[in-house]
This record gives structure tokens, C-alpha cells and sequence, in this order.
């Protein structure tokens, strides 16, 4: 793997292994801005991959590029796994939204509270902030209006798939929602936390709501012949399309699922049973 990897004039990827899920290997980090620059994903971990974390960062200044921040996409453990030493190491501050800060270790310092419409001046660089919670409370993208770069964060990957845990407040509905706003703005590049760049953002935001969509018809399908059944029970039906091996996490989706269709009055549960409401 060659890094880092020179995308545009000031963006830069550096992809970090890191304790994600498979069959995703890595967490891409991405140096943003021509002079001043922000770090995003202070994610690995692993001492040896902080290391050649690093040496990349440390090895901008002889660019022009002075490195002003870390910033956090939201805050699940394949992206936040360096942010102590990473922070430390250069002396650093913290960007990230409030959601995120308040699911991260209380002892780490707070900088920059980032909120949906704030913009990140870089230099000549304007990247406006986008909240897009559903996958994560605190989760946000970064908008470059004018060359249409896109930070995307996991609200879309290149690999694997995108997991909402309800358990870890995650929001079927919401993420639905965030990913129709992302597809509006009309963006040309697409920089995932997962894979490779995504150069027709649009087709992939379609291509997510879509396939979500396509797996919402199969839930409520198998919530309507199965009156009463478990999520054990449902997920055989409506994940009948994917290998068995899968189910466990499968099930995780299929409960964020039901939980919008309930929310939406379109299911109802008691105990660790579900009914469809007909609707
Ligand atoms: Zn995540």
C-alpha cells in the first residue's frame, strides 16, 4: 500500500489499520488544506501504525503545511483509537461535534465544538460543516463547495457495509434522511472512512437509499407471513439473500429497521415479539 496518497491540491489520504469491521482493514485519515491543515480520524490504535501516523503528519510542515487540528467524524472505536496519543504527539487540539465529545473519554481536552453549517477555513479552503447523524449522534461530513470534495466519514464506504446499531444510537430513519441531504449536495468527490474514493457520490447515495429501501419491503414482508416472530426468527426471512454467516450482524441492521417501522407505526413489538401494523 503506497502512502500517503495525494488526491487534489491539499488532500491527501492516509489509510491506518484499525479494529474495524470486516472486510474493511483500515481507516482512512485525510489531511485536509494547502496551508493550514486539519487531520481527520485519529483512528489506529496499533503503536506501529501511530508511528508511520506520525511521520506523515510530521512530515507536512516541509510542505508548507502546518497541521492546526485533529477532527473526529463521529465517535465509534475504529475511528478514535489514536486520538489521545495522536492529539498529544502534536500538540493538537480536538475538533469534533458535541454528540461526539460526550461519547469520547472525559479526559481528553475539547477544542473546536463543530455544528451543522459552520465552515472550516483552511487557507483559501472553505469546508462547510454537515451534522448527518443516524449512523452516529455526532456524526459530520465535510464540504469543499467549491471543488466538490465531499468528507463522508461512514455514512458511505467503498468497502464493507455501512452497520446502524440501534444499541449504539444509531437511527435507521435519520441516517435515511442525512443520506438524501448528502446526495443533494451535489458533491463530485466522495472521501469514505472505508475503501477507496468514491468518484460518483450521487449513484452511491442513491444506490444505499435504495438497497435500505429494498431491505425495508423484505422486513415487512417477513414481519406480515410471521405474526409474532423473534429477530432471530425474522432475520433468516429477511436477510434471505445473504450467506448465513452474516445473520449476527445482519440482525443488528434488522433491528434498526424495526425499530423506524415502529416509530413510523408500521410495526408494533412486546417482549421480543413483532407485528406488522398493516400500514
Ligand atoms: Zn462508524
Amino acid at each position: 500500500m503506497i502512502r500517503p496518497r495525494r488526491l487534489a491540491s491539499g488532500v491527501e489520504l492516509f489509510p491506518a489499520q484499525t479494529p474495524t469491521l470486516p472486510p474493511a482493514t483500515h481507516t482512512n485519515s485525510y489531511a485536509l488544506g494547502k496551508t493550514d491543515v486539519v487531520l481527520v480520524e485519529p483512528a489506529t490504535p496499533y503503536e506501529d501504525e501511530q508511528r508511520a501516523w506520525l511521520q506523515w503528519a510530521r512530515s507536512l510542515p516541509s510542505q508548507g503545511r502546518r497541521p492546526i487540528a485533529i477532527l473526529l467524524t463521529h465517535h465509534h472505536v475504529d475511528h478514535v483509537g489514536g486520538t489521545d496519543v495522536l492529539s498529544r504527539e502534536l500538540s493538537l487540539p480536538l475538533w469534533a461535534h458535541a454528540e461526539t465529545f460526550a461519547r469520547l473519554d472525559p479526559s481528553f481536552v475539547r477544542g473546536r465544538e463543530l455544528r451543522d453549517g459552520d465552515t472550516v477555513v483552511l487557507g483559501d479552503d472553505r469546508w462547510e460543516v454537515m451534522h448527518t447523524p443516524g449512523h452516529a449522534p455526532g456524526h459530520v461530513c465535510l464540504l469543499n463547495a467549491e471543488t466538490g470534495t465531499l468528507v463522508v466519514g461512514d455514512m458511505v464506504a467503498s468497502v464493507g457495509t455501512i452497520l446502524i446499531a440501534t444499541a449504539d444510537h444509531g437511527d435507521m430513519g435519520v441516517y435515511l434522511e442525512q443520506l438524501e441531504r448528502l446526495n443533494l449536495a451535489k458533491s463530485r468527490l466522495a472521501l469514505p472512512a472505508h475503501g477507496d474514493p468514491i468518484d460518483d457520490p450521487s449513484a452511491t447515495f442513491l444506490r444505499y437509499i435504495q438497497h435500505r429501501g429494498m431491505r425495508e419491503q423484505k422486513v415487512v414482508s417477513a414481519l406480515q407471513s410471521h405474526p409474532g416472530a423473534t429477530v432471530s426468527e425474522l432475520v433468516s426471512r429477511a436477510y434471505d439473500d445473504t450467506p448465513a454467516h452474516i445473520w449476527p450482524i445482519a440482525a443488528i441492521s434488522l433491528e434498526a429497521h424495526l425499530a423506524k417501522l415502529i416509530k413510523e407505526g408500521r410495526a408494533r413489538v412486546d417482549g421480543e415479539r413483532y407485528w406488522s401494523m398493516n400500514k
